[in-house]
């Protein structure tokens, strides 16, 4: 099976083509980063006006670095939410007129299922698993037991760690988007800093970051009025600290709890070395395989678009030619 992927949810213009849901055939990304750096964050118009100028470029690329043809390609899978709705219409329209004209089979996917699903394109999925959702708009762990389902078990209550990540990085005048500039520096940083952890109640598999994030704009705050010198590397690094100790503790425990045969790591933060680092020295020694994919396929992308689409399309799902965007769209 080779399924077309199309996402479009927010910053990325993105198409790929995956066969049988594991092997990537072609995977062409078009960033948006520069043009919304200045604004130092997505601006949604700007977002949707690139996503319908880069659409069909971006298509033509994915095709021919594919070396397929049209009669090759099974289905169309596209992000159907959730996102910017003007950015996510982009893709859902090209899908549906390519559905049409191509008279292709047309596969709703989640965005998040998207982000999850590019493990697949690294190793086989085993079941059960716990996959921790760490990205711009979401920190979810998510507990599957086959495939296509999606069980929340924990989401945060306030920012989402990108977000978090992002905001603390403005405060620190980095570029957008801070998290990659966060982790860098945080590498070169002290843990000096005490900063809270919101560990919620002793069951809870939630999140909340914003206390966190307040407490770290703070700080800043108190320095730069007594004219502190600002250690931002000790301050990337205390922060760092402070997510990571948090997300690494919750997803061990939910991962002992559910007794997964796997842990997973999606979205923009798996990027994250301090993440990384402290994830696998979590798992190695309680011996449940930890994979994270590759920093390319973290971010948005349409290869994992196309990996979870495979399996919708396998599983029988249709959308017909009203599917509309839907910038809310929940997992389940
Ligand atoms: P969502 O997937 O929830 O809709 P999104 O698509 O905007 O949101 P992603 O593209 O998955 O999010 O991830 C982008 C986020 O990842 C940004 O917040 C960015 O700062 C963060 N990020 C990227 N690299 C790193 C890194 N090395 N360390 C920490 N955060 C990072
Ligand atoms: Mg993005
Ligand atoms: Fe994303």
């Amino acid at each position: 099976t080779y399924i077309l992927g199309i996402e479009t949810s927010c910053d990325e213009t993105a198409v790929a083509i995956v066969r049988n849901g594991t092997e990537i055939v072609a995977n062409v990304v078009a960033s948006q980063i520069e043009s919304h750096k200045r604004f130092g964050g997505v601006v949604p118009e700007i977002a949707s006006r690139h996503h319908v100028e880069q659409i069909t470029v971006v298509l033509e690329d994915a095709m021919k670095q594919s070396e397929l043809n049209w009669e090759d390609i099974n289905a169309i899978a596209v992000t159907q939410g959730p996102g910017l709705v003007g950015a996510l219409l982009i893709g859902v329209s090209a899908a549906k007129a390519l559905a049409f004209a191509k008279q292709k089979p047309l596969v709703p996917v989640h965005h998040i299922a998207g982000h999850i699903y590019a493990n697949r394109l690294v190793q086989e999925l085993e079941f059960p698993l716990l996959a921790l959702v760490v990205s711009g708009g979401h920190t979810e762990l998510v507990l599957m037991k086959q495939h296509g389902q999606f069980e929340l078990i924990g989401e945060t209550r306030d920012d989402a760690a990108g977000e978090a990540y992002d905001k603390v990085a403005r405060m620190l005048d980095m570029p957008y988007p801070g998290g990659p500039h966060i982790d860098r520096q945080a590498a070169e940083g002290k843990i000096s800093i005490d900063f809270p952890r919101a560990w919620l109640e002793p069951d809870s598999f939630d999140f909340s970051f914003s206390g966190l994030k307040s407490a770290v704009i703070n700080t800043i705050h108190n320095a730069r009025q007594r004219g502190d010198r600002l250690e931002k590397a000790d301050i990337a690094a205390s922060f760092q600290e402070s997510v990571v100790d948090v997300l690494t503790a919750k997803t061990r425990r939910a991962a002992e709890l559910h007794q997964v045969k796997q842990v997973l790591v999606a979205g923009g933060v798996a990027a994250n070395r301090g993440l990384r680092t402290a994830l696998e020295k979590a798992f190695k020694p309680m011996g449940i395989p930890l994979l994270i994919p590759p920093v390319k396929l973290c971010t948005d992308n349409a290869a994992m678009i196309a990996a979870a689409g495979t399996i919708a399309y396998e599983q029988g799902r249709r959308a017909g030619l009203e599917l509309n965007a839907d910038p809310s769209l929940s997992l389940q």
